[in-house]
């Protein structure tokens, strides 16, 4: 069986390897010097197995992958009640950097949008910047089973040209929905993005939600280490918004053709679950012009059906 799969896995990475549509991410220099051809692909299953294919332990920058799991960390420090106060579920259909919010509640429209992902940093609890990010880091090192850090130079980038992000937190404070000075939820947010993963660190950070959605009276376990991380309930509302929102304004083509819980990032990588099953990582960081990779779009799509 395990055979089986890994053959199968190499074969969706074959059949994707020559992909060369797309492009690198340029906003920041970092992003657009990473070699175009890296393709990594890993699958973990819910009891932490994990299968790797390609360039499985190259390292790339989070991005918005971090998404869901800040929101879902938000949920479980402060609950849905105090979370959905200040962010919407709705998506957006809109560009991820859209300096945008509800027309009536004036909150973000969701999550998986920057407006929603830099309130939901803003919620995690933290009596500093740094209280509050060595929060961030622990709950993702759980999820991925290994202590993550981050790439300075790429948060250094991110910082510096950040000012659509400072926008949309300037406009946020100015509604009410920023807990905390917007400089310095900014600084957290863009330490986040900043995170290195390879694709088996996604997998596993999948995994771990896809075994925590199977797990409702247990609550979440991470398949490697054991350890509880969080609550059902947050991983079911956090996995909702990544098949209504994550895929930024191609979440409906997404839904309708893969249907998985997903999310991607500019830096290439693309996380997706299949609840209570496994966890798939994909890396290739030539994006469409959503901003989603394009093999890794093509090749999450096929794993499970496999
Ligand atoms: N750091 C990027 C930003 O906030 C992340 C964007 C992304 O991956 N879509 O603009």
């Amino acid at each position: 069986m395990a055979e089986l799969v890994q053959r199968y896995l190499n074969l969706i990475r074959d059949e994707h390897a020559g992909v060369t549509d797309g492009a690198l991410a340029t906003y920041i220099p970092e992003l657009a010097d990473v070699d175009p051809n890296g393709f990594g692909l890993s699958l973990s299953l819910s009891d932490g197995y994990v299968y790797e294919s390609g360039d499985a332990t190259v390292e790339f920058t989070i991005q918005s992958i971090s998404k869901p799991f800040t929101y879902a960390l938000a949920l479980d420090q402060i609950g849905q009640d105090a979370v959905d106060a200040r962010i919407g579920v709705e998506p957006s259909g809109e560009a991820f950097n859209e300096i945008s919010v509800d027309a009536a509640k004036k909150t973000p429209k969701n999550p998986m949008i920057n407006a929603g992902a830099i309130a939901a940093v803003s919620l995690v609890p933290g009596a500093t910047p740094d209280e509050r990010f060595a929060r961030i880091r622990e709950f993702y090192s759980a999820c991925a089973g290994r202590p993550l850090d981050i790439d300075p130079a790429v948060y250094a980038s991110e910082k510096k040209t950040g000012s659509r992000n400072r926008a949309i937190a300037y406009m946020l404070q100015s509604f009410g929905v920023l807990d905390g000075d917007p400089d310095e939820v900014l600084d957290v947010y863009f330490r986040q993005c900043s995170f290195k993963v390879t694709s088996t660190d996604l997998a596993r950070m999948a995994a771990t939600l896809a075994r925590m959605a199977a797990t409702l009276a247990r609550g979440g376990v991470n398949p490697m280490t054991g350890r509880r991380v969080t609550d059902t309930v947050v991983v079911q509302r956090t996995l909702a918004v990544m098949v209504t929102c994550g895929m930024y304004d191609a979440a409906g083509d997404w839904a309708s053709a893969v249907g998985m819980p997903a999310k991607s990032g500019v830096g290439g990588g693309i996380v997706a679950v299949l609840p209570g099953q496994l966890g798939i990582g994909v890396y290739s960081p030539l994006l469409d012009d959503k901003g989603n990779s394009v093999a890794g779009s093509a090749c999450a799509g096929a794993c499970p059906n496999g």
